[in-house]
């Protein structure tokens, strides 16, 4: 059996004396999309941040395909192929769409197939095609969110992590993000997927992680935490 594209053992991590994450467990197999929900606060945003090695853990495992990551500094992780779309895009708006998203190839393994990645990323939103000359800045906010998960693609993960993704935009520009995304699954890498619209991401994901505390307080397949009492409660007010 293949390996998981990322799997976490019992992460624990914080901020000084603030403990955040206190035994975090979860596994993406490969091609999977998994979401990730749970309450402001609750440690998603720095379960990312200790992935990606910008946070030090104090305890447990990281794995990417089978190869521990724990401990690299952020440049090799994302090498190693864990690559995350930041909450707020964080784009660099004097640059051009084009520009911004030639940023995201900076590996070695990147560069060698940017032109390829980029038609792909053209071809799962190509309106940033249309418009690929223009700065950053003139973009809405939906397209702004599609530079971000372009950028992050032109990296090649083999998983990839999105904050937030559906965070300011309107209605229907979450609609096309989330089928960009969907359609993202096609390509041989694993999604993660952190979301406050606990609704429309349990829907299309495979799995679903609850965080709440530090701690996964339930999983389960995105149908199954969809049916569930304490989630719907919670964080659908229903
Ligand atoms: P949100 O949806 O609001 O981003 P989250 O689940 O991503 O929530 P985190 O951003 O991981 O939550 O924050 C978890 C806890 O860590 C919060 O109590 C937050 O105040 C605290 N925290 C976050 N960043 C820091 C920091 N740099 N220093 C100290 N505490 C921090």
């Amino acid at each position: 059996m293949s390996s998981p594209a990322l799997e976490i053992k019992d992460l624990h991590a914080g901020y000084g004396d603030a403990k955040i994450l206190r035994g975090v467990t979860l596994s993406l197999p490969p091609r999977s999309l998994v979401a990730l929900v749970g309450a402001n606060g609750a440690g998603k945003t720095t379960l990312l941040r200790t992935i990606s090695g910008l946070l030090k853990k104090s305890g447990g495992a990281i794995a990417l395909g089978g190869e521990t990551i724990d401990g690299l500094p952020p440049h090799r992780v994302v090498e190693a192929g864990f690559v995350q779309s930041p909450e707020g895009k964080q784009l660099f708006h004097g640059m051009s769409i084009l520009e911004n998203l030639m940023v995201g190839a900076h590996t070695e393994r990147a560069r060698a197939r940017r032109k390829e990645t980029l038609e792909e990323v053209f071809e799962l939103f190509p309106i940033l095609a249309e418009r690929q000359h223009k700065p950053a800045s003139a973009l809405s906010g939906g397209q702004q969110q599609m530079v971000a998960v372009g950028r992050a693609l032109m990296a090649l993960p083999r998983v990839l992590a999105l904050d937030e993704p559906s965070l300011g935009l309107a209605p229907i520009m979450v609609d096309r993000l989330f089928e960009a995304i969907s359609k993202i699954r096609e390509r041989d890498l694993a999604i993660l997927v952190i979301e406050q619209n606990v609704f429309q991401v349990l829907e299309m994901a495979d799995y679903g992680y609850v965080l709440e505390n530090g701690k996964v307080s339930m999983q389960g397949s995105g149908q199954e935490l969809l049916a569930n009492d304490h989630l719907r409660e919670t964080y659908l007010g229903l």
